[in-house]
């Protein structure tokens, strides 16, 4: 089976399906308007804020960070929800299942 051209993850806050825009790694939902990493579907409000370690481990966009992790719910929406400081996203070992079975989790 041929895979299709369009590149497709699911949104982080809402699980919708939105589709790449040509040469740029972060998508901004078309149904709830929040901002992620197309590459490994992780939230860039807390990327922004803590740094690229709130990439996907198998993201190319992840870094390792040495610093403190601060809380910081004046910033980021994670923190303010967790009332904490918020996780770092866990890494998608689902990421390489067939987009068929994909559609089939999520729906
Ligand atoms: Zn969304
Ligand atoms: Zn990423
Ligand atoms: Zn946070």
């Amino acid at each position: 089976m041929m895979q299709s051209g369009l590149k497709i993850a699911p949104c982080p806050y809402c699980l919708q399906m939105s589709a790449k825009d040509e040469g740029c790694n972060h998508v901004t939902c078309y149904f709830c308007k929040n901002d992620f990493c197309f590459v490994c579907s992780a939230k860039r409000n807390p990327i922004l804020v803590h740094g690229n370690h709130y990439h996907r481990p198998n993201c190319p966009h992840f870094a390792d960070w040495w610093g403190a992790n601060q809380y910081l719910p004046d910033k980021c929406m994670e923190c303010r929800r967790a009332k904490k400081l918020c996780t770092v996203p866990e890494d998608l070992v689902d990421m390489d299942i067939p987009e068929r079975e994909k559609y089939d989790i999520l729906f």
